[in-house]
């Protein structure tokens, strides 16, 4: 808890469940007031009252990361509100369907895609000026293992996770000489509805639950980290670099 996050702003997507859910916790209750985003009200207000009764506050987001134009006017309502962002999130996703390449529906593909990498981007683009003028900007962006590791019938969302991995890595070598971080995470298999969707038959119970991996999380966004670029693994408790020579 010696992560001080008293007068920072947060915004986290896919705060109603989940990772996401658990991690707007672990940042409100290091003092950050919490954007949360997400389709479903009634998670978002679950997780308000779970705010306010740490004594925090948050500011609740109904939006669809498919909706482009609205995601490109949060980052104009985020600074006529605030005049700035601290951190960045960016935990939404969706699985897909796991299933032989070839199988692979189109609107499936197509949704993975514009969700997890599309959606992303879109944010990254409406909320950038604010982060790079923040002290202390932190972006913080939910990977996979199965961005590394080829896994059969995984192809859609790996891809989508790959897509936004690079892309974060990207962002983080356009702001190097910035103030603003930009690192991605692999949390490792947790206790949630998307890993019961993807893995149907495993016990949950043999899971580390999310509010456990979001305690590691909540390290990237600390005001004093000086790494950028690169991916945190909850696990092995460490950042990996995958960069190859030049
Ligand atoms: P969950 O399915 O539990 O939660 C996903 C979150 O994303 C929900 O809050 C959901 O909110 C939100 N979301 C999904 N679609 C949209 C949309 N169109 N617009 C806005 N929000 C959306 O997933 P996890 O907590 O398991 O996963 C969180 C992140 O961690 C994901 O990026 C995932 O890929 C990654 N990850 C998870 C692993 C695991 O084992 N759980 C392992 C590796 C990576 P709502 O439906 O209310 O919109």
């Amino acid at each position: 808890m010696s992560i001080d996050l008293n007068g920072r702003l947060a915004l986290v997507t896919g705060a109603s469940r989940g990772i996401g859910y658990f991690l707007s916790l672990e940042l409100a209750k290091r003092g950050a007031h919490v954007i949360a985003v997400a389709r479903t009200v009634g998670g978002l207000e679950e997780l308000d009252d779970e705010i306010r009764a740490l004594g925090g506050s948050a500011t609740l987001v109904p939006l669809d990361l498919t909706d482009m134009p609205g995601i490109d006017r949060l980052g104009g309502s985020i600074h006529e509100r605030w005049g700035k962002l601290d951190i960045l999130v960016a935990n939404a996703g969706v699985l897909g369907t796991i299933a032989p390449l070839g199988h692979v529906e189109a609107k499936t593909f197509e949704k993975v895609m514009n969700v997890n990498v599309t959606g992303t981007w879109r944010l990254i683009r409406s909320v950038d000026p604010l982060l790079r003028q923040s002290d202390a900007g932190r972006a913080i962006v939910l990977s996979s293992g199965v961005a590394h590791s080829a896994r059969a019938f995984w192809a859609p969302y790996a891809a989508s996770k790959a897509a936004i991995e690079v892309m974060a890595r990207s962002w983080a070598e356009e702001t190097r000489n910035m103030k603003l971080r930009v690192n991605s995470v692999n949390p490792g298999a947790t206790r949630t509805a998307m890993r019961a969707q993807a893995v149907p038959g495993e016990d949950p119970e043999t899971l580390p639950h999310p509010r456990d991996v979001a305690v590691k999380i909540v390290a990237l966004a600390d005001p004093a980290l000086d790494v950028t670029g690169q991916l945190f693994d909850v696990r092995q408790g460490r950042f990996l670099n995958y960069r190859l020579p030049d």
